[in-house]
């Protein structure tokens, strides 16, 4: 599955940053797939506070010219990651004055991986990407001060991975969920837990944003958490059924009939969630760790098709055109 052929999915359009709040910013990356992560940046005074980066060096790049654009002349006072996942940290060395804040373990996985995906996909244009793990690293919970704008940061893993943060803002009631939330997307819990992914979303919806900026996708609110709230409970009762029958992840997701969640993009994922689902009904603990190269080969065996990175129209043309 290494050639470009198979790792090639098209274009997408350039990101678009809005201005969710006064001085709360999101960069949106259509269309949210593999790889096309958001990131944001709340801005008080002559200070600015960064969420995430991007995954290659030209997309992070990308990114703080928009912050400098509508930021101004600012310095990047601290830069928080929500999980360690590469396409919302390989941009982190580019923040050279911030200091950069995550969960611990967000911090041992960023420096466990190293650039390993790199060598994993040689047709992502990733640039000159360094390994910058956080610096400042917490357990449970942290407030940021920025200017007057309190930024409290929230563990609500293992969710989607066991590092989870969410990036909460009580004065404008707007939300970063990093990729505890998607918009119009199938979930990804391989390195997480679905009993987690609902305490999570059950905290987020409790909080009342509203505004969400999804991890991928488009701007939503607590109508995404609902439809989340459901696809769970739709696959932890697969998960059950599956594990008393006795029959592989991969058989139960061949057997099964998505309905509605079958039109949100990346339906396949559901073989990943159902390894994770049923396992949990099986007894192992939230979070525990998984072979999850196995996993995913078993998500490409359901669907050969299923992966690979699109590129930015005008931006990253290393490849022609189709
Ligand atoms: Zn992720």
């Amino acid at each position: 599955m290494s050639e470009p052929e198979n790792l090639y999915r098209g274009f997408v359009p350039p990101s678009h940053t809005e201005e969710i709040a006064a001085g709360v910013f999101a960069t949106i990356q259509p269309d949210g797939s593999w790889g096309l992560s958001n990131a944001g940046f709340v801005r008080d005074g002559r200070e600015v506070g960064v969420i995430d980066t991007l995954l290659t060096e030209d997309r992070t790049r990308q990114f703080q010219e928009e912050i400098r654009r509508l930021a101004g002349n600012t310095r990047t006072r601290y830069l928080v990651n929500t999980h360690h996942h590469n396409d919302h940290t390989f941009g982190n060395y580019l923040f050279d004055e911030a200091a950069i804040i995550g969960h611990t373990e967000c911090r041992d996985e960023v420096l466990a991986t190293g650039l390993a995906p790199i060598g994993r996909d040689p047709f992502v244009p990733w640039g000159d990407i360094q390994v910058r793990a956080p610096d400042i690293t917490f357990e449970d919970r942290l407030r940021l001060h920025l200017g007057s704008t309190r930024l409290d940061l929230i563990h609500v893993g293992p969710a989607h991975t066991r590092n989870d943060v969410i990036v909460w803002l009580p004065e404008s009631r707007t939300l970063f969920a990093g990729d505890v939330l998607f918009q119009c997307a199938t979930p990804i819990i391989t390195d997480g837990s679905v009993t987690g992914s609902v305490a999570a979303l059950d905290l987020i919806a409790s909080l009342q944003p509203e505004v969400i900026v999804p991890g991928h996708g488009e701007l939503t609110d607590v109508s995404e958490v609902k439809k989340w709230r459901s696809y769970f409970a739709f696959l932890s009762e697969a998960a059950a059924q599956a594990h008393a029958a006795g029959i592989s992840p991969l058989a139960a997701a061949q057997e099964l009939d998505l309905g509605e969640f079958g039109a949100w993009q990346h339906p396949e994922r559901v073989v990943l969630n159902l390894h994770r689902a049923m396992a949990e009904a099986g007894g192992t603990p939230p979070g525990e760790r998984l072979d999850s190269r196995e996993i995913f080969a078993d998500m490409l065996r359901f669907d050969p098709r299923a992966y690979g990175h699109k590129l930015i129209h005008g931006r990253e043309s290393y490849v022609d055109q189709p």
